[in-house]
């Protein structure tokens, strides 16, 4: 947020203050007795251990929360065509969130609930999320196997946390293996192979990102190697069919991204082709 202020972009942007997601959109992506597990689970103080690498403090819940309401609100304003993207600068990610399991940091999987925000309008029938975080999306995947109307496409470091999913075969499910010190010029040349036809052929009228900026080069987690002209290249592509398929309906949503300083330049690069447009 201190980059995105300091950048000047926030001038072209609208400023909207995440508010906390209802229990009835929470319930499109999960089970009502997941939610209620999670919300038993945060500690009047201290560390509560979800999973192995999931943890809950006290203000974690309400977190999770906002995550989540802001990618429901930014979907809906979107519908409404009060604005045509929309970026979503939460925390904690939400894409390893399966249909009942908090997993890798995540309590609720933020782009599935912002996905089936947007299936519930009459006008949308189709949606697609891409995701470029450097872990493989196995919550959004678990959540939308079964729904070929949800073209879920994931880029990933090959043999990787968090090892679900991968031998997929569902035609809606695109998996995009990257080996380990894989650069942008791979990334590229697998997206424009697996994600283009996709997508080409899938249709959707809405499209959602999972930003994940932890595929960098300076990332302490993962070990590929993009940089920030790769995510504006990424970025601009997706905007573009966006713009060409689903009359540019587009919201992007922070996933993850550890090097504070790649994270705020590949998030203002980001940000900037959405500005654009
Ligand atoms: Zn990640």
């Amino acid at each position: 947020m201190e980059r995105i202020n300091s950048s000047g972009l926030i001038h072209d942007m609208e400023e909207v203050p995440a508010t906390e997601v209802s229990e009835s959109q929470l319930e499109l992506a999960h089970p009502a007795s997941f939610i209620q597990e999670i919300v038993n689970s945060e500690p009047e103080d201290g560390l509560t251990k979800v999973e192995a690498d999931t943890f809950m403090s006290p203000g974690s819940l309400r977190a999770a929360r906002l995550a989540a309401g802001a990618n429901a609100s930014a979907t809906e304003s979107v519908l409404s065509g009060k604005n045509q993207r929309a970026f979503c600068a939460i925390r904690p990610p939400g894409h390893h969130a399966e249909i009942a399991q908090a997993m890798g940091f995540c309590l609720f999987n933020n782009v599935a609930i912002a996905a089936e925000t947007a299936l519930q309008h009459k006008d949308i029938n189709r949606v697609a999320i891409l995701d470029f975080d450097v872990h493989h999306c196995n919550g959004t995947v678990d959540i939308f196997k079964d729904r070929d109307e949800v073209l879920v496409c994931s880029s990933f470091q090959e043999d990787f946390y968090p090892y679900r999913y991968l031998e997929f075969t569902n035609e809606h499910i695109i998996n995009t293996p990257l080996a380990a010190g894989s650069t942008g010029s791979a990334f590229r040349k697998k997206v424009e192979r697996d994600w283009v036809p996709a997508l080409l052929s899938h249709k959707p009228d809405f499209i959602f990102i999972s930003a994940g900026f932890d595929a960098h080069r300076d990332d302490p987690l993962g070990q590929l190697s993009l940089l920030e002209e790769d995510y504006i290249w990424v970025t601009r592509l997706i905007v573009d069919i966006a713009n060409d398929l689903s009359r540019g309906q587009l919201v992007s949503t922070l996933e993850g991204g550890y090097d504070l300083a790649a994270l705020a330049n590949c998030v203002e690069a980001h940000v900037q082709v959405l500005v654009d447009g």
